[in-house]
């Protein structure tokens, strides 16, 4: 059968992207088709506007180190506007870039919805049927609301980008990677934040005394963070909503963020009508080669569930273009994937959180926690944190967390010692870089504790 293409790929992410990019580069007749944005939830409303965002709210505390280091400086107010705008103005030169990418290396774009028909055709929301010998979705995820009074009201992720203005208070809902990046902007931006997390401390899953410290410097911040502590109903009143918790309480906020996890888009892609299997909460069904259960039909990124990080979804598109057009079987690796929270102080962690590797076998941990330089000489209580845990057999690091300024430039690095297999005597074998606050990494002699 002659087919109009040999890849189609539904979502132009960062994952659809360079999956279309690579197998055009290689030959293959690609099409692509993006109802949105080109560049995705990455470029347009995550990682990309968050971190301007990030810098954006540090200055206030760079300001007063500023005059704790001798400057004469004072800090005027923050001009929401005029950042939005230049953040705007990047995110469509970045947009640009990627249509750029699929045009110069020959990548047909469609600029609408495109749904399956069946396992080697899609039909794009203009009702056009094209044929392709394999398929890949790659739409990602979206931010969802719990099921509560009033939650319509409330912001997601997406929305905070489009703010007319900033709020003078926020509520935020969830303990996540979002919840808590968020929190630590808004906090630096001026902005009144409350943050309800329904567990026992934030970031679950994350190593227990670093998420411990991210969360005493985000109160220490001023950010009222109240742990088993969740919403039951919200309304709207004037100058906001007014907020019922699990507590009793009930207070007004101006506004309240929803950060309570993504779901796949799995929505209307016509996946029954191809016979592609999905799981619990939406997410298609893939095998180490990101291949569904429908043999020419592939998914990649967030839309599967498995890590949901960028890097993540452009590894699996180049695995899956090595596999099927390169003829190199390729699965994706997804241990020892290192990862930052960029909260203030930030969090970088590759590897087993201690609870995890003492489940496992007999750990050391060593670790440190100080004053940083920078931030003690100009007289702040920021506090961070360098954790080493330790096979106690193999002597292999098992896991490494850093909760500091610029913990993801640093743990970067680290991952890739982590990953290599170095053992602690590696780390020991290498010479500190001084003075620096990763220098204790290679520094912690002796075990705080063995478990
Ligand atoms: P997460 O799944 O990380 O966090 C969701 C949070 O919401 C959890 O704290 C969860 O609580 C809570 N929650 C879920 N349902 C409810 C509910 N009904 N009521 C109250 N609380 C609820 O999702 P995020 O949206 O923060 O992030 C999604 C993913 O995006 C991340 O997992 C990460 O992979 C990626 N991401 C990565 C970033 C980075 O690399 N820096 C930045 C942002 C996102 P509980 O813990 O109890 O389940």
């Amino acid at each position: 059968m002659a087919f109009d293409y040999d890849l189609f790929v539904i979502g132009g992410g960062s994952g659809g992207v360079r999956a279309a990019r690579v197998a055009a580069q290689g030959g293959a007749r690609v099409a692509l088709a993006e109802e949105s944005r080109y560049g995705g939830t990455c470029v347009i409303r995550g990682c990309v506007p968050k971190k301007l965002m990030v810098f954006a709210s540090e200055f206030p505390d760079t300001i007063a180190e500023a005059r704790a280091y001798g400057w004469e400086v004072t800090q005027g107010a923050f001009d929401w506007g005029a950042f939005r705008a230049k953040l705007h103005a990047e995110l469509d030169r970045l947009e640009g870039v990627y249509r750029g990418i699929l045009k110069g290396n020959g990548v047909e774009t469609f600029d609408m919805r495109a749904r399956l028909v069946d396992p080697h055709r899609v039909e794009l929301a203009d009702g056009t049927r094209l044929s392709a010998r394999h398929i890949l979705i790659a739409t990602g995820g979206r931010p969802v609301r719990p099921d509560l009074p009033g939650a319509a009201h409330g912001l997601v992720s997406d929305d905070l980008f489009l703010m007319e203005r900033l709020p003078e208070s926020i509520l935020i809902i969830g303990g996540g990677y979002i919840a808590c990046e968020f929190a630590c902007i808004l906090n630096g931006l001026g902005v009144q934040v409350t943050q309800f997390y329904r567990g026992a401390q934030v970031l679950r899953g994350f190593d227990d005394e670093a998420r411990g410290l991210v969360s005493e410097e985000m109160t220490g911040a001023g950010i009222d963070l109240r742990l088993e502590t969740n919403i039951t109903a919200m309304e709207k009143v004037a100058g906001g909503y007014r907020v019922r918790a699990t507590d009793g309480q009930e207070a007004v906020y101006e506004q309240v963020l929803f950060a309570t996890g993504r779901a796949p888009n799995t929505r209307d892609l016509g996946l029954e009508a191809a016979g592609v299997a999905v799981g619990r909460k939406g997410e298609i069904v893939v095998d180490a080669y990101s291949q569904t259960n429908v043999p020419s039909v592939y998914a990649i990124g967030d839309v599967t569930d498995r890590v949901n990080l960028t890097p993540v979804a452009i590894r699996e598109g180049m695995a899956f273009v090595e596999t099927v057009f390169n003829g190199n079987p390729t699965p994706v690796d997804h241990e020892l994937i290192p990862t930052a929270i960029f909260t203030r102080p930030e969090m970088g962690t590759v590897g087993l959180s201690e609870e995890e590797a003492r489940a496992r076998g007999p750990v050391e941990v060593y670790a440190t926690t100080f004053k940083p330089m920078r931030e003690g000489f100009a007289g702040r209580a920021t506090r961070v944190l360098m954790k080493l845990v330790v096979c106690a057999t193999t002597r292999r690091v098992l896991g490494c967390h850093i909760v500091a300024p610029g913990a993801g430039e640093m743990i970067q690095l680290a991952g890739i010692a982590v990953r290599m297999g170095a053992t602690k005597e590696d780390f020991d074998r290498t010479v500190a870089v001084h003075p620096t606050m990763a220098e204790e990494i290679v520094t912690m002699k002796t075990p705080v504790r063995h478990a």
